[in-house]
């Protein structure tokens, strides 16, 4: 089996920390199980290295560093690299990036960009001309992004640096970063970063600003600002500023004609600031009331909704459906209140607190309940129904054979035969109905006995799908791939709700009682799972 690495877990031995890094890594785990590679995980990039290598990793990332373990034979020809993307590689020189990405294939490694599945190898670098332009885009891109911020940085702050003597100024930088006044780069002051990190996976969870605040002075971590310790509201601020994913949105003066001075926002910039969370668990965060969001282009993501055709609402069962608010928040709440139906009151629940919360439950592992006196009486129920085919099949098999050897006629008429349904509604509805099935011959009494077959034939598959799902290894099964999805390292909405429905007909987001009630296929019995609907302020 070929080996395949983890470009994360090589450069970033360390434990992972938080959401993104570990979905990274299940991607690649995944993507390894799927294309029958073998993940090695101990393969890291040698401390001794670290110095050694610093200024090439500057220019390359760790990539470098693992051409080095290729060409050292610690790593086998045929055996694959596997990154997020070719960006996450380097940020500093496309052109050297690009030559040891060539070098790479050079010593037979294929590299796979997991976001599209895209590999890399030497014969698709020779024969394939796309498939260099593309990559050589994506290190292109990536290095001029940080380029414009580079020269950007420099621009602004080249002035302030010119001031710094007479008017000594409070840096900019969100409390979690620091200034190097020499080089005017940002730096991530490391344990801070830890901590929003940690605020985002506490709020993505269900844990709300207030909550998060009252746990740091529990813990009694110094608060940042010049607040005497940690508010709700300092706490709302962080998971709602984009600085944490790097954007800064600058504003310019201005004055109106009435010579009013007003502040308007310019484009966001993105790569501003060092990147402390990504971007998409910031978005997925930004249903906070509180925040403004992000404007432009970024702000969008597409949200699929992991109770799509399951989510009702608890008062009048009605779907319930997305609800946008500005472009990054997104709520749930009941259809017929929102398309102005007077029989329901219109409550919004934020949707990602809920997804997260319930995620949550889900990984944590659901009680799902099996019926076991259901499972006894369908099973007593397809005894009975095999033991009717089987009786029918052996009648119509005899009636047969006894025409067959002249024993009987096909056309022989049989009054007594006649389905006990049949009897009744002649009894009921006298000569018409007699007139309509005539006499009963053989003939009819196979014809019967075939349907009867072909009857409990239909009922015995029906029945055995339905003992299938209640047994306790089937619904386990079911559980086993909801879990699944719940842990997949990127959420995947359409996989989580497929099966999500493979157990549920509904999930009533109960609202009232911040829980959301699942009905199975398999029993009446309902489970209540208990989530995180509202912060504290919002109130109910
Ligand atoms: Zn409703």
């Amino acid at each position: 089996m070929p080996k395949a690495y983890s470009y994360l877990r090589f450069s970033r031995p360390e434990q992972a920390k938080g959401d993104s890094t570990r979905r990274q890594y299940e991607a690649a785990k995944r993507y390894a199980a799927e294309n029958g590679l073998d993940l090695d995980d101990g393969l890291t990039f040698r401390d001794e290295g670290i110095s050694a290598y610093q200024g090439k990793h500057l220019e390359t990332g760790r990539l470098g560093d693992f051409l080095n373990e290729v060409k050292a034979g610690r790593v086998e020809p045929g055996s694959y690299l596997l990154v997020e993307s070719l960006d996450r590689i380097s940020r500093q020189s496309a052109r050297k990036a690009q030559r040891i990405l060539e070098d790479i294939c050079e010593e037979g490694i294929t590299v796979v960009t997991l976001i599209d599945g895209r590999k890399y190898d030497r014969a698709a670098l020779d024969s394939d001309p796309m498939a260099l332009i593309l990559s050589l885009l994506t290190f292109l891109r990536a290095h001029e992004e940080s380029a414009t911020k580079a020269k950007r940085l420099k621009a602004a702050w080249a002035n302030k640096l010119k001031n710094i003597a007479e008017k000594p100024f409070t840096s900019k930088a969100p409390h979690w970063l620091k200034l190097n006044k020499e080089t005017a780069k940002f730096q991530v002051i490391e344990d801070r970063a830890a901590r929003v990190r940690e605020m985002f996976d506490l709020y993505l969870s269900g844990m709300g600003p207030s909550g998060i605040a009252k746990r740091y002075n529990q813990e009694g971590l110094a608060p940042w600002g010049r607040g005497q310790m940690w508010f709700e509201s300092y706490i709302i601020k962080i998971l709602a500023n984009p600085a944490v994913y790097g954007v800064i949105t600058p504003h310019k003066l201005e004055y109106d004609k009435s010579g009013k001075k007003k502040r308007v926002p310019l484009d966001p910039i993105t790569g501003y600031y060092p990147v402390v969370v990504d971007e998409h668990t910031f978005l997925r965060a930004q249903e906070l009331k509180t925040s403004k969001g992000v404007k432009g282009r970024r702000a969008t993501v597409p949200l699929q909704n992991i109770f799509s055709g399951l989510g009702r609402c608890p008062v009048c069962d009605s779907a319930m459906v997305r609800v946008n608010k500005g472009k990054t928040f997104q709520y749930l709440a009941c259809g017929a209140a929102k398309h102005g139906a007077k029989l329901c009151s219109y409550r919004s629940i934020p949707y990602y607190r809920l997804e997260g919360s319930f995620l949550e439950a889900v990984r944590a592992g659901l009680k799902i309940p099996v019926e076991q006196e259901k499972l006894k009486a369908l099973e007593a129920e397809l005894a009975r129904a095999e033991a009717n085919m089987e009786c029918a099949v052996s009648q119509r098999r005899n009636l047969i054979e006894a025409i067959k050897v002249g024993a009987l006629k096909e056309e022989s008429i049989t009054d007594t035969s006649y389905p006990q349904y049949v009897l009744t509604d002649i009894i009921e509805e006298g000569p018409v109905f007699r007139e309509k099935w005539g006499p009963r011959t053989l003939r009819d009494e196979i014809e019967q006995l075939d349907e009867w077959v072909e009857r409990d034939r239909k009922n015995i598959i029906k029945l055995r799908g339905q003992i299938n799902l209640l047994r306790p290894a089937a619904v386990e099964a079911r559980l086993k791939e909801l879990e699944a999805a719940a842990r997949a390292q990127t959420l995947d909405p359409q996989r989580f709700n497929a099966a999500l429905q493979s157990i549920c007909k509904k999930a009533v987001i109960e609202y009232d009682h911040s829980a959301v009630d699942l009905q199975f296929k398999h029993t009446d019995l309902v489970l209540r799972v208990p989530v995180t609907m509202w912060s504290g302020r919002e109130g109910k």
